[in-house]
């Protein structure tokens, strides 16, 4: 398995692999760049094939902290951890602390924190023996109100400030009256809803589960539809806020919004997405500088701030987002691009 001939190689700065024949760990670390400070992102577990495919997954993964730690202004590099296996198998206490043992040995360069297959509980475990695990003793929320350790409320928020910011972009007015389409009301989706609703825009939402939708309908008011149809309501924003890959060649022609802006990882199937929305008109708000509330969490709170500081900083999103906006105006560029280049700009190899 080659690993400086990957595909998704791009000058990482360290890869290192862990055998622990123990507890039956096999896991993966890429710190891809540490120029900003050191390198944070969640560690997955997930039943993958091989370990090239983990691999792919670690290399990518990472690259994309960096990126979004360096729009977030966080003083953060990228780097990611994988775990070959399924979770509900093979997971085990000593398996976590091994994992633990692994983080502690790249002496503070990667700061690992949840990820899918990962708990809080499998964290604390890791910090038996590493003092870089990031994502647990949450003190507070940005409100200031005591935390109960999920960073969604602080997601949820960059995304509702974001969001406005696209808004007053691309109509020159705040979202009250205006109507969003959310996709998924989860952990974000739901908090999103509630902050729109509040700020008086009409809501129309979607979800696998009738019983989030059915929520939504008694707390908001808002219409539901169903989930193959949310792509293509009539509205002024969509909120993709479930899983990624949404914005493909098949949705694309269906979208009747002007602006895209939710809390969903890789909303767009490919980077060429970007290009063809704004060929259509539509304002995409960049999926990894939106959704960063959490990442500012979990940094605000491993890093000993407070709870104002972190909410002024979440707030900063929407600064992020309309610099990108006019950039992309003046130069004729796809949103994506250029918050690709402004990230770029901010960290060195
Ligand atoms: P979640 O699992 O709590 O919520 C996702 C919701 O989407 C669920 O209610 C689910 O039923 C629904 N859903 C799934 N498939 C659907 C479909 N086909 N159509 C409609 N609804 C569907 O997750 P979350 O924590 O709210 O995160 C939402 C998205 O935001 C994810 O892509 C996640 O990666 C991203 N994100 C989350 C955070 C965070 O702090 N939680 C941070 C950054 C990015």
């Amino acid at each position: 398995m080659s690993v400086f001939e990957h595909g998704e190689f791009d000058k990482h700065e360290r890869v290192a692999f862990w055998n622990d024949e123990k507890t039956g760990l096999k896991a993966i670390i890429a710190v891809h760049n540490t120029y900003l400070g050191p390198a944070l992102g969640g560690c997955r577990m997930w039943p993958y094939a091989n370990s090239a495919e983990a691999l792919t997954d670690v290399l990518r993964l990472s690259k994309g902290m960096t990126y979004k730690a360096a729009m977030a202004e966080l003083k953060l590099g990228g780097g990611k951890s994988v775990i070959l296996g399924d979770p509900r198998r093979i997971k085990t206490a000593d398996m976590m602390e091994s994992m633990g043992r692994f983080v502690e040995s790249l002496g503070g360069s990667y700061y690992t924190a949840e990820d899918s297959g990962i708990s809080v509980d499998d964290l604390h475990n890791m910090a038996k023996h590493s003092q870089y695990i990031a994502g647990i003793n949450a003190k507070y929320q940005y409100t200031g109100e005591p935390s109960d350790g999920n960073p969604a409320p602080s997601t949820a928020y960059g995304v509702f400030v974001g969001l406005q910011a696209a808004v007053q972009h691309k109509f020159g007015t705040g979202v009250n009256g205006l109507t969003v389409a959310i996709q998924g009301l989860g952990h974000v989706g739901y908090r999103l809803a509630a902050h729109l609703h509040a700020a008086g825009a009409k809501l129309i939402v979607t979800d696998i589960y009738p019983e989030n939708t059915q929520r939504a309908v008694e707390e908001f008011g808002a219409t539901v539809v169903a989930p193959e149809q949310i792509n293509s309501v009539k509205a002024d924003v969509l909120a993709p806020c479930a899983m990624g890959a949404t914005i493909n060649l098949e949705s694309i022609a269906g979208i009747q919004t002007s602006v895209i802006a939710g809390a969903a990882n890789n909303q767009l199937s490919t980077e060429a997405m970007g290009e063809m929305l704004r060929q259509k008109d539509i304002l995409y708000a960049p999926d990894y500088v939106i959704n960063a509330g959490g990442v500012i969490d979990i940094y605000h709170q491993r890093f000993d701030s407070s709870a104002a500081a972190m909410k002024s900083h979440i707030e900063r999103i929407g600064d992020n987002l309309s610099a990108i906006f006019t950039r992309a105006d003046d130069e004729n560029k796809a949103t994506n691009e250029v918050a690709n280049t402004m990230a770029e700009e901010r960290f060195k190899y």
